[in-house]
């Protein structure tokens, strides 16, 4: 049965319109869904009983389930089942200007790239709509609190799910519905430049990040694979394309790799290709992960890597680090299959 959470308001105003009833009925149950958080069809009682019961036949208000919660100052890291059995990652940061969600997109992850933990289970599936408004609804449940800023940067490429994706986002910031503010959401994509493209047409306001973590194709291609479908000069191009479209600045998000992406020479290189462009750099240190080689840089070296781009006038920031603890930092999150099987 299809989940109830799976539709825009814009949608549900048609279904409900082929079904011969109106818009004003659909808006009346996503009000229901989204303002007054109801859990059951049985407590929309403004609507007459034969559509309560059209409704239950039809539609499903099943819950994913929430299968563990850890908790560390300012994070928690959820662990979900889907209806299919599949699991999947969520991750709630507490800031000083609010709750931040990090959602996943995808059961696995296919591009590969290799310094991170998502992507060793292979793309299982895409996730629909409703199982990402899920997370969002039910960690919102279990916080007793709002959440104010969701980032598209769990497991997963967003951009290899972009439909579904892009229906998420229209529920989500829906001022008749939960109403998160559209400068609020950022999706993160590795860089599908025709997904970037598509994007960049919709105009819809959303943050833009590109996970860059290189300076030239010959790194880029070592670390992730996507790099040899698409060249760091067609990103640029089309981030061109994007940034003139939307007026709206791209953040680049650069994982410090020991060794391999973090030398003064690369620091160099960055600032070339950005030079001029309206962005910002977010360097991350790499979280390590039990499975893969790769090292964290030192925070000199870190140090170093940031005053070069300071010197240069590039806006950048060190990502705080978070949750990595509970294994809920950045590219640590997987799809649990990997993890039973290791235990
Ligand atoms: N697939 C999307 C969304 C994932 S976002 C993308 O690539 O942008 C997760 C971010 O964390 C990406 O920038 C990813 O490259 C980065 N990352 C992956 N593994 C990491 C690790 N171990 N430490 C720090 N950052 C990591």
């Amino acid at each position: 049965m299809k989940s109830i959470y799976d539709f825009s308001l814009k949608e549900l105003q048609s279904y409900f319109e082929s079904i011969g009833e109106t818009k004003f009925r659909a808006g009346q149950v996503f009000d229901w869904l989204y303002v007054k958080r109801v859990n059951s069809f049985d407590e929309m009682t403004n609507l007459k009983k034969d559509l309560i019961k059209y409704l239950k036949e039809n539609f499903s208000f099943k819950r994913l389930e929430m299968l563990k919660v850890q908790k560390d100052t300012d994070v928690r890291k959820y662990l979900f089942k889907l209806w299919d059995g599949n699991k999947i990652e969520a991750v709630l940061m507490k800031h000083d200007y609010g709750n931040s969600i990090c959602v996943s997109s995808q059961v696995g992850c296919n591009m590969g790239c290799k310094f991170c933990e998502s992507g060793r289970l292979k793309k299982v599936r895409n996730l629909e709509a409703y199982e990402l408004v899920l997370q969002l609804l039910m960690v919102e449940e279990d916080l007793k609190m709002r959440i104010s800023h969701v980032v598209l940067m769990g497991i997963g490429e967003p951009f290899d799910n972009y439909d579904n994706v892009m229906r998420f986002i229209r529920i989500i910031n829906d001022p008749k519905g939960i109403d998160v503010g559209i400068r609020h959401i950022t999706v993160s994509t590795c860089g599908i430049v025709p997904k970037i493209k598509a994007f960049a047409n919709e105009k819809t306001g959303v943050n833009l990040a590109i996970s860059l973590h290189a300076p030239n194709d010959e790194l880029r291609s070592k670390i992730m694979p996507i790099n040899k479908v698409y060249k760091i000069k067609d990103i640029m191009n089309v981030l061109n394309e994007y940034i003139q479209k939307t007026n709206r600045r791209v953040t680049f998000e650069y994982v410090l790799l020991k060794g391999v992406n973090d030398s003064k020479e690369c620091a160099d290189e960055l600032c070339k290709l950005l030079k001029g462009m309206n962005c910002y750099v977010n360097l991350i240190p790499y979280n390590e992960t039990s499975h893969l080689e790769y090292k964290t840089s030192s925070r000199v070296t870190i140090m170093e890597f940031y005053d070069i781009l300071k010197k240069n006038k590039i806006n950048v920031t060190i990502r705080k680090e978070f949750g990595a603890k509970v294994s809920a930092a950045c590219g640590q999150l997987r799809s649990e299959h990997t993890i039973e099987s290791e235990r």
